[in-house]
């Protein structure tokens, strides 16, 4: 049933993509030009995400295939894998401009002298990304991608990001230079944190991380007011994409016959289901109230 966002998700990446090929290049060849080595390290960050731009699409298009016969849970997975490899590209790319920026603080003479087109880039950018966020984030809503949401939030996280190159460069232009630098090492250390982020997220989903203490009480006292339900154990959940797997052990009464039985396990998965955000897939596995 997921395969019916694919078209949405496409689109606000598509998008997305288009405006990080037009913002890359430009503040890349600006930041030449211009002078900011700030301004550059933001050309690269948003080079970074036209890939995972790539990423997401492949991501989002695999993902959302149904299940097939060696796939039987779907794909979902592969968003997971997806967010991981983004995740290691944005750390790794944010310590090279870490360590670019450090060694132009140290030895001055290396410093930019940033001017005026340099900051008019900036400020463009900050509006594209603002922007693209809030586009983004109304199709996450809509087709209740985590991944398209974290996307998002990416964006903005790109226009603070652009915020801090116009101070960079705003300074340098009133001649304090290594504000440029400055700025630079923030954009790099905001692109590192972004990766840490998107690496712990994919790497609790990977070794099925399951829903929270609160989550898990809420869904058992759900179970337990579930009519003919007399007792209920096992109860386990995992992630995988926007998707979420429970299975839970009821008891029922040892004297009901299996369509009794049936219809009272049926209830506990329509409402676990109902309880749950976004595509659950729900497993109930019949006991006698006995042997619990
Ligand atoms: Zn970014």
């Amino acid at each position: 049933m997921s395969t019916s966002t694919w078209p949405d998700k496409r689109r606000a990446t598509l998008v997305g993509a288009a405006v990080n090929l037009v913002l890359s290049v430009t503040k890349i060849i600006g930041g030449l030009i211009g002078q900011s080595q700030a301004l550059i390290a933001d050309g690269v960050h948003s080079l970074s995400d036209l890939l995972s731009d790539a990423l997401v699409l492949l991501a989002s298009r695999w993902g959302s295939l149904e299940a097939d016969h060696n796939h039987p849970y779907g794909h979902a997975r592969i968003e997971t894998l997806a967010t991981l490899g983004v995740g290691l590209l944005l750390l790794m790319i944010g310590a090279g401009f870490m360590i670019d920026s450090v060694s132009r603080l140290l030895n001055p003479e290396r410093l930019l002298a940033p001017g005026w087109v340099a900051f008019g880039i900036a400020a463009v950018s900050v509006l594209g990304k603002e922007a693209l966020f809030r586009y983004t984030v109304a199709v996450a809503r809509r087709t209740d991608s985590a991944l398209l949401r974290a996307n998002a939030w990416h964006h903005r996280s790109d226009a603070l990001s652009s915020i801090v190159v116009i101070i960079g460069i705003g300074g340098a232009l009133a001649g304090l230079l290594w504000l440029d630098a400055v700025a630079a090492a923030i954009v790099a250390i905001m692109l590192g944190w972004v990766g840490w982020r998107l690496l712990g997220e994919a790497a609790a989903e990977l070794v099925d991380t399951g829903l929270s203490a609160r989550e898990l009480d809420a869904l058992a006292a759900t179970i337990a007011a579930v009519e003919g339900v007399r007792g209920h154990g096992r109860l386990r959940s995992r992630r995988m994409g926007g998707r979420i797997f429970v299975d839970v052990r009821i008891g029922v009464d040892d004297r009901l016959t299996v369509l009794e039985g049936h219809r009272v396990a049926e209830r506990v998965r329509q409402r676990v289901i109902d309880q749950l955000p976004g595509h659950a897939d729900v497993v109930v596995c019949l006991r006698p109230n006995g042997s619990m």
